[in-house]
């Protein structure tokens, strides 16, 4: 396996295969890898001849300064956890070697980036469209792996190659879980022992308002499901609505969509996470 700082490194190794005419699939990420990261891995090798991930938490995307500053880092670990999952290349550049100068690029995603992660971390996806076009222009994959864990995220990855005729595949992975339903993230380390009892109320609750869904109508849903959540201790909810899973246009009543999603975030005390379900 190769582990890769610099771009034309990156390149020279990514052409290899390329010549040989092999199918390369790609997963981006910012490292603090889990279960939920290796199922990426795992699917992209299962449908490709060569494997790529990357590792970069990446500055452009995160609003707040100390959100990015506490962001859990375990290269070494990670490097570890790829090599046994089957990763051929590994790339780990600086913030340097990816914006060698500032990048003013503006992306317009539409409505799609005006609301939920996009209205309360402003800048956010733009910074990730940066960041994805970047990579994706330095590994040139025929597939990349995005978690509709992040779904939000996802749509706009969508948009990003739609809009840029970028001719890469993007595949959906489905959100791995621990046994207690949270959804595995990099931020779940910084959750309190204290807290982490409580955290499995998040999933709970939304496939609860699942259950309930034939019974009650969308605004009933939304009030239910921030006011159990929000009388846990700690727990605040920042958002949770629900939208067409593809259009991601808002609904205030089932028969606006036969594909609803609901996407909410939660500060426990300060770790923000994010989860969604299906209905
Ligand atoms: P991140 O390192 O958080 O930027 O995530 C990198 C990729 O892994 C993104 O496509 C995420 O959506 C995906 N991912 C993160 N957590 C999970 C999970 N629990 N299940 C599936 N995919 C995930």
């Amino acid at each position: 396996m190769y582990v890769i700082k610099h771009i034309k490194d990156v390149k020279i190794e990514i052409q290899k295969f390329t010549d040989q005419k092999k199918s390369i699939g790609f997963v981006p990420t910012m490292g603090a890898l889990h279960e939920g990261h290796l199922s990426l891995i795992k699917r992209a090798r299962q449908e490709n001849d060569m494997v790529a991930a990357s590792i970069f938490v990446n500055p452009a995307q995160f609003n707040n300064k100390e959100d990015l500053k506490n962001y859990p880092r375990t290269p070494d670990k990670d490097i570890e956890s790829l090599k046994k999952t089957g990763c051929d290349l590994i790339f780990i550049p600086d913030d340097k070697e990816i914006y060698p100068e500032p990048d003013m690029r503006v992306f317009n995603f539409g409505d799609i980036d005006k609301l939920m992660e996009g209205k309360f971390r402003p800048g956010h996806f733009n910074g990730v469209a940066l960041a994805v076009s970047k990579l994706f222009d330095i590994i040139n994959p025929h597939r990349a792996y995005f978690g509709e864990k992040d779904y939000q995220q996802l749509l706009i990855v969508k948009a990003l190659v739609k809009q840029l005729n970028i001719p890469i595949e993007i595949v959906p992975c489905p959100t791995i879980r621990e046994s207690d339903g949270l959804a595995m993230s990099s931020r779940n380390r910084l959750i309190t022992e204290e807290n982490r009892k409580n955290v499995p109320i998040i999933y709970k609750t939304l496939s609860r308002a699942k259950e309930l869904s034939t019974k009650m109508s969308v605004p009933e849903i939304k009030k239910t499901v921030i006011s159990i959540i929000n009388s846990t201790p700690d727990f605040m909810v920042e958002y949770f609505e629900i939208a067409d899973c593809n259009t991601f246009f808002l609904i205030n009543d089932w028969a606006e969509t036969k594909n609803a999603i609901g996407c909410i975030a939660v500060y426990v005390s300060n770790v923000r996470l994010i989860d969604n379900i299906k209905f």
